[in-house]
């Protein structure tokens, strides 16, 4: 590190860099693009399939698709071979099975088309077997022990209702084939096959209540989910110079910059330039692979932004935002630019989430969250409403599994995040009708006034309720769906969303007993499903919460109702394997013991790995570059001192002395705390290798190795607030997150 002031140091070459560039233009960005044409045109749509593929296998495919059926060997033959085609006009020379690992990531491995026929000369072929499943090389993939204990391969099976696209790079085009993970006795090693079994679960126990209602035409229910993905954008050349961005996507150490978020002025503000034209770049390339995202702004934090599709099937919007996520990043480059999807890249200002916007329709197109116009809908209305919080509040152990992850643990429960406590927020309107469900007298006159006065049907469509309180809510309900606003945003969404479907259809089936059974036991049908509303409302009071979800009082009331409060992933984690979960989960047909444990072991495992990065990156910042430079910064002090002291012939006593001489102290104080600090890590994680199981392995890392680090992370930022600039090494927060 010189210290000469100017762009010898990486640091202020750095902020030169980024300081300098220029927005990217795209050679696109001159023709106009019509959006209609551009939307879809590297999947293999509908429109591709219809016009590729025999009437009749098109048809079947449909049905595929729509009534979830198996894909039987010659109608996978056929597709192969038209979007074999299809692709092989496009340019493409490979392909790849896309699958989504417990890892959280997605993974790929690539063919090429390449293959010869009789005569020896090249041909471009694929089977259906191929291009329905794969064999990746499974053993690398986190597996919790699954299939060391089952000796059974894994493969990847093509997923019908997720199109296959086309990915475009600089040097040549790619075929992806979303797929699920499995194992060869058939249990699941990805995120995504639990997703389609929870849909299906869903599914048969939503459409049993529609029939109770009289319902003759649905065939189908399916969770919609709209996802809002946050994050942030750096200069790269910062990013390059944050050893702690680089290896755990965020900053262990940096000061508050001057300027946070305090003035409100970045949300909703004016794009910045470069910003947009990245973003105008992500949407070109999200277009194209038929990915609907309709809104693009800045978010709270300075540096943080949100883009967010029109809502999909759940499965699809899975995908989608795997895919959104991979895309954010790789433009992001092209920028000059680094996307950072982690949840807390920058302590002291917002974190990022991904809001999951959630809902469940019928095959006819009816929103069963929608409050309906006609009293029998209302009722309806008040049953999937009711089973969703009798959902929520049974699992919200595993809900709150479900998001857990090391870089959620730092948003969950800040100051700006919903808590980890999972409660549900209704809004004012539907709160009071569900008090009147609860306080209504119901008698054998149930009427169609009656159910009309408790006024739902004036709730109104879209609730735009952008109070503080509902805002502080980790699932609040928005006129016709709820937000699960608790996910982590580098997550995929697919196991919150499985959970959740689960736990609903489980709370459906319940009352779908209880409503029956009163209908047998010559109940009037309306009485009968009223009646069990009202219970659920009673049932689930506890986990409705209007008032503060940040407020300390919250925290002492939520313990008072009994409601889980898993601050951390470890013991939220713990969810998943107790006796009561495992038994949810098998009943329902979702996860057998062994998987459930698999996915326990891989989680705990990933958290321990996380901490354990984002620890070597804090001793080796320490190290090597904060208190070399806090060396410096002391030298700097003592010959200072030692100048000043002979120039006027003063005593260590005198003033003049005596200020620098504290500064001195101050510096050294700060060293010694490092030393110690960094031992005091280095002692704690050899505790910590010599425990002898992960859960135990996970709690001493987030109990008794985060507070160290953080206590190290102090020492280094009260440092940074007082070492000269030009021996500052790493970027600053005022220059990361305001420099654009
Ligand atoms: P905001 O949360 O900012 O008010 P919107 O209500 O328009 O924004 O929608 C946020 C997200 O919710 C969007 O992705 C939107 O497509 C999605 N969404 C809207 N309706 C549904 C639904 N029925 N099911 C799932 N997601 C939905
Ligand atoms: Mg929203």
């Amino acid at each position: 590190m010189s210290n000469s002031v100017g762009s010898s140091s990486p640091r202020f070459a750095a902020l030169e860099t980024a300081g300098n560039r220029k927005s990217r233009q795209c050679d696109w960005a001159t023709d106009s693009v019509k959006l209609v044409e551009l939307f879809g045109s590297n999947t293999f749509s509908n429109k591709n399939m219809k016009e590729k593929l025999p009437k009749k296998t098109y048809n079947q495919l449909q049905s595929i698709v729509k009534q979830g059926a198996k894909l039987d060997k010659t109608t996978a033959d056929e597709v192969a071979k038209a979007v074999k085609d299809w692709a092989v006009e496009k340019g493409v020379t490979h392909f790849t099975h896309l699958f989504q690992p417990l890892t959280g990531l997605t993974a790929e491995k690539h063919d090429a088309f390449l293959s010869f026929d009789e005569d020896g000369l090249p041909i471009e072929r694929i089977s259906g077997s191929q291009l329905m499943q794969a064999e990746p090389d499974a053993s690398s993939f986190p597996s919790g022990g699954l299939r060391a204990t089952h000796a059974a391969r894994g493969y990847t099976v093509w997923d019908p209702s997720s199109p296959i696209f086309i990915m475009e790079k600089p040097n040549g085009k790619t075929l992806y084939i979303p797929s699920v993970f499995i194992s060869y006795d058939g249990r699941s090693l990805d995120q995504k096959g639990p997703l389609l079994r929870s849909m299906e679960i869903l599914s048969s126990r939503a459409l049993a209540m529609l029939k109770l209602f009289g319902n003759t035409t649905a065939t189908r229910v399916t969770p919609s989910v709209g996802v809002e993905q946050e994050y942030f954008l750096i200069d790269q050349a910062f990013y390059n110079l944050r050893p702690d961005l680089v290896a755990a996507g965020r900053t262990v150490v940096g000061a508050k910059s001057p300027k946070g978020q305090e003035l409100e002025d970045h949300y909703f503000g004016v794009i910045p330039e470069r910003v947009q034209s990245f973003m105008q770049e992500v949407e070109y390339e999200l277009y194209r692979l038929g990915i609907p995202v309709k809104t693009r702004h800045n978010e709270v934090a300075p540096a943080q932004f949100e883009t967010a599709p029109i809502f999909e099937g759940a499965n699809l919007a899975a995908d989608h935002n795997q895919q959104t996520m991979e895309t954010l990043r790789a433009v992001a480059r092209l920028h000059g630019l680094v996307c950072l999807l982690h949840e807390k890249p920058f302590a002291g200002i917002n974190g990022s989430g991904k809001h999951n916007n959630w809902s469940f329709s019928d095959s006819d197109g009816n929103n069963l969250l929608d409050p309906g116009k006609t009293p029998a809908q209302n009722l309806q209305f008040l049953v999937f409403l009711t089973a969703t919080l009798k959902g929520l509040q049974k699992r919200a152990g595993l809900l709150r599994a479900a998001i857990a992850s090391s870089g959620n643990d730092f948003r969950l429960g800040a100051n700006e995040a919903p808590p980890a406590i999972i409660s549900a927020f209704l809004g004012e309107q539907l709160d009071a009708v569900l008090n009147a469900v609860e306080n209504g007298t119901l008698d054998a006159e149930i009427s169609e006034e009656r159910i009309i006065s408790l006024g739902i049907s004036h709730i109104p469509e879209v609730q735009r309720d952008y109070t503080d309180r509902n805002r502080t809510s980790p699932f609040a309900f928005t006129g016709n769906k709820f937000e699960f606003r608790a996910v982590a945003s580098s997550a995929s969404i697919s196991t919150p969303m499985t959970y959740l479907n689960a736990a609903v259809a489980e709370a459906l089936e319940e009352m779908h007993g209880v409503i029956s059974g009163r209908v047998s036991d010559g109940i009037e049908f309306k009485k009968a499903v009223l009646e069990t509303v009202r219970e659920a409302v009673i049932e689930t009071k506890a986990i409705r919460y209007e008032g503060n979800g940040y407020a300390q009082e919250w925290v002492e009331e939520a313990l008072r109702l009994g409601l889980p409060n898993l601050r951390k992933s470890p013991e939220a984690l713990a969810e998943l394997v107790k006796p009561e979960s495992l038994k949810f989960f098998s009943r329902l047909g979702l996860f057998g013991e062994e998987e459930v444990q698999a996915r326990y072991h891989v989680q705990l495992e990933r958290y321990i790995k996380e901490c354990n990065i984002e620890v070597e990156a804090l001793q080796d910042l320490v190290k090597t570059q904060i208190l070399p430079a806090a060396y410096q910064q002391q030298e700097l002090l003592a010959s200072s001192i030692s100048s000043l002291m002979s120039a006027l012939k003063l005593g260590p006593e005198s003033e003049p002395a005596k200020t620098q001489l504290a500064q001195l102290q101050q510096c050294a104080t700060g060293i010694a705390a490092l030393n110690s600090g960094l031992a005091a890590l280095t002692a704690k994680m050899a505790e910590l290798h010599h425990l002898d199981d992960l859960a135990k392995e996970a709690s001493f890392m987030a109990e008794e190795i985060l507070p160290l680090m953080l206590e190290t992370r102090q020492v280094c930022d009260g440092l940074e607030e007082t070492i000269a600039d030009y021996l500052w090494p790493l970027p600053k927060y005022r220059e990361m997150l305001f420099i654009s």
